[in-house]
Parts: structure tokens; C-alpha cells; sequence
């Protein structure tokens, strides 16, 4: 069978003297800054390997169909935040992730990776909403997403919660003070429709307090209206009935166990009925950590409980947990707080005088670099002093001085840079293996 195709509009590079800029809402990120970020990926890694959580990655772009089916319809991201667009040489519907979640559940079903039991997976990376940029607000921004598939909880529930805090204290924040746990149950879909039930009759008895928005969604979801941004909603809002008197005894029983856990723990938390989560897909467990320091970009983290998300994507029935944490808005909170990633600096700084000698320097960079060291070339000569600033700024401890005198014998100055009291001394260039150690000590 084949199909007609018109050929592809061609494609412009624009005015070829103006300068390009980025996207609006998509962010580059430069050193030092990026500093902040790499701290923080390792900080991730650590914790992740103490609680057995995998690795796993996904693309970047997905099926359209993935994301209306698996976050729904009426959600603000499918309604009308995602980056959808027709692949130009075969007419795919494709979109760019709005979240992470899908596309796990997406892989793992397709390679059927729950066969061999619970599986417990995290990745990192970009995802884009088509929001009003502003601060802690993009339309590509990273976050960190974790899942636990397979297991019903509520000891994983739990655990994904402590780890957070965990994470909080590796990177210096205090729980409670800098950010805080709000959590909630939403029960089961049952219980959710007596509630519903319940909330339309209130609403509608109030039809004339609502906002366009929530009158749309009044009969398509009901449910969201709690979640509404808007202030003008929210005495009415207040006032709703809430899920919570709607639960059964296991809703419950789940509730409370996921609370022992939490208050064994030490953990103190707030139980909000309100927090609804922006996604269709949650059920029992949902929970959010905010922060007082961000402005109306207050929530750095949100998660919960998706037990049918994975049928709902064609998978065989398994239940899961997770939860997605906006690194940008962390990063800010912890600029806010003043709290600073460790310096990255060199250890050394190669001075070079005479360009020439280059071919006897690179290979004692090259033996000390093997040996863990590491040293920034001065790269494309200068006067001494130029090198020297450059040196200082690098933060490096010492420069290694590759002088003339000093590979007449063999040899390079090591100058200590950040101690006033060490003395300048000097070391074998053929032998740089066996003392590359020495400069590794802080
Ligand atoms: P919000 O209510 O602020 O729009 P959300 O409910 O849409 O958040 P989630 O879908 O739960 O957010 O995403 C998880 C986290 O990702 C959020 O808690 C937040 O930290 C971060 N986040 C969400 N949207 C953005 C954005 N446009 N820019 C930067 N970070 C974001
Ligand atoms: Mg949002």
C-alpha cells in the first residue's frame, strides 16, 4: 500500500545576520552555575543507590496518544501545555514529554519489564509545558522522576517519602522549616464518585460562584475545580465536601499505615484534604513537598499512587507509586537559602612560558591526570603574569611551572597558590606518576 506524500516545506535558517537566540522559556545553563546541577545529580545518584532505585531513560519525544491517554483529557498539560507537532516526513502525531511518567510506564510495559517482579526505576532530564515563563516556571525544565512498580504499598509509599527527606538533608535543608510534607488520600474510583457525586450537587447548588474554567469542568471533572489557582474560588472551595468522609476501611487502613510510618519516623506532616494533584491518575496515596520560599511556584515535588495507570496504558494490571521533583525550582530554593554546592576548582594549573616545550609538558599532564589529578593547561601561551592570573582565578591550589631553567634538569616548580606559608619546591618530570598523589591532598 502506498500513500501520497507532499514533499516537506523547506526549511530557513532566517536572517543569516541576526543573532539567534534560544526559545523563550528554555534555559542554557553555564558554568559556574552548571556546578549546582552536577552537585546535585551526584547527590541523586548516591541516594538512589542506598534505596535500590535503577536507572532508566526514555526519549524525549513520545507518541501524542501516550500522554492524552495516560494523563487524560482534561488536565491542564493536555489541554493545553504540551508540545505537540506532526513529524514532517511521515505525518506521526509526536510530542515532546510533559512529564516523565507515561513514557516509564510506556517502556516498561513494552519491553515487559515487570516480568521478573517489582521494579524500582528513576531517570532525570527535560520535559516542556507550554506555560508563561516566569521564575521557577519554564517550558523546558528537568526533573527528577522515581517510580515503584509492582508493589501495592504501603511500605513503599512510605519509603518513597523518607527518602525525599533524605534527600532534602544531603543537600542541607531542614523539613519542616524549608520545606514541608502535605499528604492526602484519594481513595479508590468508588469512592471517588460518591465524592464527585456529592461535589457536583454542592457546585452546582453554587453554580453561580464559579469561574468559566470551573464551569467547564464542572460535569467533565469536578475534581479540579480544587485544584484552581484562582483566589476568587477559593472561599467556595474551602467550603466543598471533602474525600476524605467518602473513604472506605482499606482506603483508610492504607492511610493510616502510610502515616505510622511517617510518625515513627519523625516526620511531621500536614494532612491537606485539598491536595487533589494536577493528574487524573492518582488514587490512594498523593502527597507534595512545598516550600514557603518560592513564591507561588511553592510545590518543588509532587507524587502518589497510579494502581490502574498501568492497565490504563495497555499493560497487564500492576500497581505503582512515584513522584516527580522540579530541579530548577530546588536549585532556587537552595540559592534562596544561600546554601552553595561545593567549589569545583582544579588541583593544578600548568604555567607554560615557551609554547615550544609543549611536546615535555603534555606528557607529565597527561601522567598526573592518570593519576586523578586535575590540572587546566594554560593553553595558547602569554606573558607570566597573564598565567598567573589565570591560575588564581582557576582556583586551583598550586601552578606547576614548566620554565625553562626548570626542564633544563628534568625538573617543574610547584607552587603552592592558596597557602602563604608553603614553600615553592620542585619535582622530576619523568617520575610524575609517583608523586601525582601530593597534589591531591586538600
Ligand atoms: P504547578 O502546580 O506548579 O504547575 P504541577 O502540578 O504542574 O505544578 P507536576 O506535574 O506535579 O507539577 O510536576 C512536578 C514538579 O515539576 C512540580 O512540583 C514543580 O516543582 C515542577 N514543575 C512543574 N511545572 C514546571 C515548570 N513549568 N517549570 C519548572 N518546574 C515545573
Ligand atoms: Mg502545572
Amino acid at each position: 500500500m502506498s500513500t501520497t506524500r507532499t514533499a516537506p516545506t523547506p526549511l530557513t535558517g532566517g536572517d543569516v545576520k541576526a543573532p539567534l537566540r534560544g526559545v523563550k522559556g528554555m534555559n542554557d545553563i553555564l558554568p559556574p552555575e552548571s556546578a549546582r546541577w552536577e552537585h546535585f545529580e551526584a547527590v541523586v545518584r548516591g541516594l538512589m543507590a542506598r534505596y535500590g532505585y535503577r536507572n532508566l531513560r526514555t526519549p524525549v519525544v513520545e507518541p501524542t496518544a501516550l500522554f492524552v491517554r495516560g494523563l487524560g483529557e482534561v488536565t491542564d498539560i493536555v489541554e493545553k501545555e504540551m508540545y505537540s507537532f506532526e513529524d514532517r516526513l511521515n505525518g506521526d502525531p509526536l510530542t515532546l514529554r510533559p512529564e516523565h511518567t507515561a513514557g516509564i510506564l510506556r517502556a516498561v510495559i513494552e519491553h515487559n519489564a515487570l516480568y521478573g517482579g517489582p521494579l524500582r526505576v528513576w531517570t532525570m532530564g527535560p520535559v516542556f509545558r507550554h506555560e508563561r515563563p516566569q521564575k521557577g516556571r519554564y517550558r523546558q525544565f528537568n526533573q527528577l522522576d522515581v517510580e515503584a512498580l509492582g508493589n501495592k504499598g504501603p511500605d513503599v509509599d512510605a519509603e518513597l517519602i523518607l527518602m525525599l527527606r533524605a534527600l532534602w538533608r544531603d543537600l542541607g535543608l531542614v523539613e519542616g522549616r524549608d520545606i514541608a510534607l502535605e499528604i492526602n488520600s484519594l481513595g479508590q474510583a468508588d469512592e471517588r464518585q460518591a465524592h464527585r457525586a456529592a461535589l457536583v450537587a454542592y457546585f452546582e447548588a453554587n453554580a453561580a460562584h464559579l469561574d468559566e474554567d470551573s464551569q467547564r469542568r464542572l460535569h467533565s471533572n469536578p475534581l479540579r475545580i480544587l485544584d484552581t489557582k484562582n483566589p476568587a474560588m477559593q472561599p467556595l472551595v474551602e467550603a466543598a465536601p471533602t474525600l476524605i468522609d467518602f473513604l472506605g476501611e482499606a482506603s483508610l487502613a492504607h492511610f493510616s499505615a502510610v502515616r505510622a510510618v511517617l510518625d515513627a519516623a519523625g516526620l511531621a506532616y500536614r494532612v491537606n484534604p485539598r491536595l487533589v494533584r494536577g493528574l487524573d491518575y492518582y488514587n490512594l496515596t498523593v502527597f507534595e513537598w512545598v516550600t514557603p520560599h518560592l513564591g507561588s511556584q511553592a510545590t518543588v515535588c509532587g507524587g502518589g499512587r497510579y494502581d490502574t495507570l498501568i492497565e490504563q496504558l495497555g499493560g497487564k494490571p500492576a500497581p505503582g507509586v512515584g513522584f516527580g521533583l522540579g530541579i530548577e525550582r530546588l536549585l532556587l530554593l537552595l540559592e534562596a537559602l544561600g546554601l552553595q554546592s561545593p567549589e569545583v576548582a582544579p588541583h593544578a594549573y600548568a604555567v607554560v612560558p615557551d609554547g615550544a616545550t609543549m611536546p615535555r609538558v603534555m606528557p607529565v599532564l597527561e601522567a598526573l591526570r592518570a593519576g586523578g589529578v586535575a590540572v587546566v593547561l594554560h593553553a595558547g601561551g602569554g606573558s607570566m603574569k597573564t598565567q598567573f592570573k589565570r591560575a588564581d582565578a582557576s582556583g586551583a591550589r598550586h601552578a606547576l611551572i614548566f620554565g625553562a631553567d626548570e626542564l633544563a634538569r628534568g625538573e617543574v616548580a610547584i607552587k603552592p597558590l592558596r597557602d602563604a606559608a608553603a614553600v615553592q619546591t620542585t619535582r622530576a618530570i619523568a617520575s610524575a606518576h609517583t608523586w601525582a598523589h601530593e597534589l591531591l591532598k586538600p
